[in-house]
């Protein structure tokens, strides 16, 4: 069979693959050795956490997916993970955070109140963390269990698989961050 004919169709991996060789794009390649090598920094507040703490124990074993390397330094992160509720007066902390991790990053929001506000409707709570910092995966739940949030992790996964090495210089990335007022 010609070399050409065994084009994997994976999702995650398009390439030309004979006996002893396989080419892919530089772009693929690298979003495969992202997504299996993110750093998590946990920002979390309350009882959401406590759920992140499960998912990192041997039962769940965030280990698997690469991910067992916590990071309490925004500098090394690229993974920033929302638990729990965020007080107004929290915000500008949090948009800290995320504006010292280095791109490229992603950011989930863990649980109803880091994606929506969850109960707290009152005067204190930040009706979701999207009101200050982009957000790319929304895990719902109040709380989440562990399988929920491995779920989020995975669909991130997903997205820096795809996501092609350009993507934050586009003029629609920028245009995002702008609308964040962010540099
Ligand atoms: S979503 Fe529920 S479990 Fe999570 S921090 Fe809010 S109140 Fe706690």
């Amino acid at each position: 069979m010609h070399p050409l004919d065994k084009i994997k169709t994976e999702k995650d991996l398009q390439a030309y693959q004979g006996e002893g060789f396989l080419a892919t794009t530089f772009s693929q390649a690298i979003g495969i050795a992202r997504s299996n090598s993110m750093w998590p920094l946990p920002f979390a507040t309350s009882c959401c956490g406590i759920e992140f703490m499960s998912t990192m124990g041997p039962n769940y074993d965030l280990a698997r997916f690469g991910s067992e390397r916590l990071s309490f330094s925004p500098r090394q992160a690229d993974l920033l993970m929302v638990m729990g509720t965020i007080a107004k007066k929290m915000a500008p902390i949090l948009r800290q955070v995320y504006e010292q991790m280095a791109e490229p990053k992603w950011v989930i929001a863990v649980g109803a109140c880091a994606s929506s506000g969850g109960i707290f409707d009152t005067y204190s709570v930040l009706q979701g963390i999207d009101r200050v910092i982009p957000v790319d995966v929304y895990v719902p739940g109040c709380p989440p269990r562990p399988e929920q949030i491995i779920d989020g992790i995975m669909k991130i996964q997903d997205l820096i698989k795809s996501e092609s090495l350009r993507r934050r210089d586009t003029p629609e990335y920028q245009s995002l961050l702008e609308s964040y007022n962010l540099d």
